[in-house]
């Protein structure tokens, strides 16, 4: 299992959110880490240290096809779920 601690520049894949209606299902983006905040904004770890309990939240620049964009306190997810990021699979 990789290690769940990013870094600054690491490069990670992020979930982009479908649409309700499926018409476009969420996908993996290639993201580039930009910051790991010391701590965690999201219940139930609000304000403790991050990577508590392996919630590793992290600010990206998300890649996609059409164009980039920012985002913070993203939250990990190995459940891939739309709005989170992981590490990108290993060939
Ligand atoms: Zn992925």
């Amino acid at each position: 299992m990789p290690e769940p601690q990013p870094s600054v520049g690491r490069i990670v894949h992020y979930v982009s959110h479908g649409t309700p209606g499926g018409e476009y299902p969420s996908q993996c983006r290639a993201a580039i880490v930009t910051e790991v905040p010391e701590f965690l904004t999201a219940e139930p770890f609000d304000g403790c240290p991050n990577g508590t309990e392996g919630q590793w939240a992290a600010g990206l620049a998300v890649l996609n096809p059409e164009g980039c964009f920012f985002n913070r306190d993203v939250a990990y997810s190995e459940e891939q779920h739309g709005g989170t990021w992981h590490w990108p699979e290993r060939a």
